[in-house]
């Protein structure tokens, strides 16, 4: 059959309106959405068709007629179910861009319910009844916490990255190091963002080394900032050298230019404590003399997605009287759950508790142990396919956090029995709660540490449904 001959055997909407099945459709979505839907499904049959995709036998009309009607029918039965829902995260990777970053703890999401149950004081003053603004919520808590004279906040730290530069160098030059002009991901540039802000980028060093004196022949009459960025998902390595903030706040007194540092993760606690990198605190960085710092709400501080802005009152008045500060500010939900994060970091042992991020890096080898033999011994007792073992493994921090650096693990090791491990992870993630795994040397494995203490018994639960025969 040549193309057209093919393209004839194709129904036409109005015999597939006439169908037993369709007509019930219709009756309980409307006939207006089934006949969009069966006219997008249609298309999509003629495009695979026109394109070769579909095989010589299958080319018939009663098996286009069966086919677009069960795809009609399942679309509209996703209608019903939402597409947005809870995972369990099993792949040991902390921070996952993909899997919704931070989640929150008690406290955080209590904040979120609160803020949305009913009308609240988002920009209102009780003392004073009268108008007030959003920020006042958090910013004291934030400056408390880090040490700034001046807090607000955005949409995520890419618009905070954005803004400050929209803010304090429109028009006017920024010098960054060679070895900082970083791509994050999702299009996030620098040297792109730069241009979108409206400022001009000015390189400056090399790649590798970038000497305090690179950034001082650099600067011109033109130069607005000096801005450091945080190189958080890559490390240079070998033959290397880095300005500190130190150093280039001292140089920007002298010359009266302000020092911008894009910290990418905040982090407000000492890491070291588990055994992890230093990474500078947004503390330390200020305390060195940065004049403004900005930093992700949803990476190790573990809260909501928001860029934070924090640094020397100058120049924060500016940012929050920018036009497009009111593009990019938070919503009442994220403002009350930032609120509700920073409030955790009062008392340093209850940050370690109550967010959740925190608590996974500090989960210890033992507890991560005991959890897989405890979910591993539950799955072999119900005659399980395939064999399921606890092995040793490593977990991430990751979005973008302490590239090279790992944190012991353990992770339950599935070698399926009659399917291939693709084929298990494939029906993992069918589970009632989605199960999200990794594939190593043709295993499932399962790892413990992004598997919360709280979430253990309905995830073995999940699995024992996934994986035991009836
Ligand atoms: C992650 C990151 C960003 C982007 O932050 P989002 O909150 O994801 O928008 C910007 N700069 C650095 C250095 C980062 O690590």
């Amino acid at each position: 059959m040549n193309k057209n001959e093919i393209l004839r055997q194709l129904p036409k909407v109005d015999h597939l309106l006439q169908k037993p099945e369709t007509e019930e459709l219709c009756r309980l979505y409307g006939k207006d959405r089934i006949l969009g839907i069966l006219r997008e499904e249609l298309d999509n049959l003629r495009n695979e068709l026109l394109a070769g995709k579909t095989a010589e036998h299958t080319q018939q009309t009663e098996v286009f007629i069966s086919r677009l009607l069960r795809q009609t029918v399942e679309r509209t039965k996703a209608l019903e179910e939402p597409s947005y829902r809870r995972v369990f995260n099993a792949t040991g990777i902390l921070l996952h861009t993909n899997l919704g970053r931070a989640p929150l703890g008690k406290h955080q999401m209590e904040a979120a319910i609160q803020s949305m149950r009913g009308f609240s004081n988002l920009e209102y003053s009780l003392s004073e009844g009268k108008r007030g603004k959003r920020q006042a919520h958090y910013a004291d808590v934030i400056c408390q916490i880090t040490g700034a004279e001046a807090a607000v906040a955005v949409n995520n730290n890419a618009a905070a990255v954005t803004l400050i530069l929209a803010a304090m160098a429109h028009k006017k030059e920024v010098i960054v190091s060679r070895g900082e002009l970083i791509e994050i991901g999702g299009h996030f540039r620098i040297p792109e963002v730069m241009e979108q802000s409206g400022a001009v980028l000015r390189e400056t060093g090399c790649t590798n080394r970038t000497r305090i004196s690179d950034y001082e022949h650099a600067a011109t009459e033109e130069t607005a900032a000096f801005l450091k960025v945080h190189t958080s998902n890559y490390k240079i390595v070998g033959f290397t050298e880095e300005t500190s903030v130190d150093e280039l706040s001292a140089l920007g007194k002298r010359y009266g230019i302000p020092v911008i540092v894009d910290l990418g993760s905040g982090v407000l606690v000492n890491l070291e404590k588990y055994r992890l990198v230093h990474e500078p605190t947004v503390g330390e960085i200020l305390q060195k003399g940065a004049d403004v710092v900005c930093f992700s709400g949803d990476k190790l501080l573990g809260g909501p997605q928001a860029g934070i802005i924090v640094g020397k009152k100058e120049y924060i008045q500016k940012i929050e009287q920018h036009p497009l500060m009111r593009a990019l500010r938070l919503d009442k939900c994220t403002t009350a759950v930032l609120e509700a994060t920073f409030r955790e970091y009062f008392h340093e042992e209850q940050a370690w508790e109550n967010i959740p991020v925190l608590k996974m890096i500090a989960r210890t080898k033992e507890e991560l142990l005991d959890q897989a033999e405890e979910i591993s011994r539950e799955l072999n007792s119900c005659s399980c396919s395939g064999k399921i073992e606890v092995t040793e493994s490593s977990a991430v921090i990751g979005g973008g956090s302490l590239p090279g650096e790992i944190m012991p693990d353990y992770a339950i090791e599935i070698s399926p029995e009659k399917e291939t491990a693709q084929q298990l992870a494939d029906r993992l993630r069918l589970c009632s709660v989605p199960i999200v795994s990794h594939i190593k040397n043709d295993r499932v494995l399962l790892q413990m540490r992004t598997v919360s203490e709280g979430e253990k018994r309905e995830f073995a639960e999940v699995l024992r449904e996934a994986l035991c025969k009836k």
